[in-house]
């Protein structure tokens, strides 16, 4: 042993090489019950980085609670089995997992606090603050202050999905490096809106990166294997698992992008998917009349990669279709032959990631236009 003692959490003691469940208390509830977020800590047997990961700040965005399930008990969420990805006799440093910060959001399928207020606006929190403030407050000090790094899950809002994506600040190599070794094709730069708590956290010393993936209120395959996986690359690559970083062939670090509008209210009708290749003027949607009669096209303004769009096809005037990032059309055919090479865009072992920096002028960065991170 190298002198790692016990992880202290409030008034409980957790030993090197075990795990705890626990809770952090925020006050009471109407009903005079104690208002709790869980809380699992995992304390290594040997010393290492403590890293946070937390899900469901918003309440209805539930991919992050399923991914740290997934993480810790693997597909059969039982503990103890060969399929758990993680275990504490087996881990330098300490994970403290959080699956579900907005308790109350989660149980009323709101993004919100039942105070109506977005937690994700008011870290680092006050003592004496406003509901919602005080779980600030208190997940601030007990556990992101605690934590060397910070990994927030998130999906977009109901009527939209967000492809698989890390959001992270590029100006901070900490975060840059965690977020690289996360392993999506994209990483968006973006320091988070203030009050986030991923900017906070960053700027308090705790360098943090977000997640988005999927849509909220539900689980989707896709979204959670990504997360687990992304996480473990994070892990092996603070080396407090054993286990190789998988990267991803290629990556894209965007800068800004461009949020495609819907050009008249009506029924919308979506020709691609998220994560595909679009040219400049191609049609990816049309919107229709109440009878079904086309009324206007929805045009890419750029050659691009589709990091976000919408699942509802109800549209007003104004109303965002897709979140598209400017890609070069060289680097569009770089991309296709790559994809089509391996045909899976994550399994290369070594270090040859085809990775670019896209700057694009005309493009809206992410911290100007952020309202739902
Ligand atoms: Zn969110």
């Amino acid at each position: 042993m190298d002198g790692w003692g016990e992880f202290e959490f409030g008034d409980q003691k957790v030993a090197p090489g075990t795990r705890l469940e626990t809770h952090l208390s925020i006050g009471n509830d109407p009903m005079g019950q104690s208002a709790d977020i869980p809380i699992q800590i995992l304390h290594g047997v040997k010393s290492g980085p403590t890293v946070a990961i937390i899900a469901a700040l918003h309440g209805d965005e539930l991919n992050g609670t399923g991914i740290i399930h997934h993480l810790v008990y693997g597909d059969d969420h039982i503990p103890g089995t060969s399929d758990d990805h993680i275990s504490p006799e087996q881990l330098s440093g300490t994970l403290i997992l959080v699956p579900v910060v907005n308790v109350e959001g989660m149980m009323m399928g709101t993004r919100t606090a039942p105070d109506g207020r977005d937690i994700n606006r008011l870290f680092p929190g006050q003592k004496e603050g406003s509901q919602s403030s005080r779980l600030a407050y208190s997940l601030f000090k007990n556990v992101i202050k605690r934590a060397d790094y910070l990994i927030d899950l998130h999906t977009a809002p109901a009527s939209r999905m967000n492809v698989p994506q890390i959001r992270a600040d590029f100006d901070k190599s900490s975060c840059k490096k965690i977020a690289r070794a996360f392993g999506t094709n994209v990483i968006m730069n973006s320091k988070g809106p203030k009050g986030s708590i991923r900017r906070e956290a960053t700027e308090a010393g705790t360098p943090a990166i977000l997640m988005e993936s999927g849509t909220s209120h539900r689980f989707e395959s896709e979204a959670l294997e990504c997360g687990v996986k992304g996480i473990l690359n994070v892990l092996s690559y603070l080396e407090m698992i054993e286990r190789q970083v998988i990267k991803p062939n290629w990556r894209i670090l965007v800068r800004k992008f461009r949020w495609v509008r819907a050009p008249v209210g009506g029924i919308l009708h979506t020709l691609v998917l998220g994560g595909a290749l679009v040219s400049e003027g191609e049609t990816i949607a049309y919107v229709t009349d109440p009878f079904g009669a086309r009324v206007d096209d929805v045009k890419s303004p750029v050659n691009g990669y589709i990091v976000g769009l919408a699942t509802t096809p109800l549209v007003r005037s104004g109303d965002p279709i897709a979140n598209i990032v400017f890609v070069r059309k060289k680097k569009i055919q770089e991309i296709l032959s790559i994809e089509s090479a391996t045909n899976n865009s994550i399994q290369n072992d070594n270090d040859s990631v085809a990775e670019e920096e896209i700057e694009d002028d005309d493009g809206s960065t992410l911290d100007e236009t952020e309202t739902t991170a």
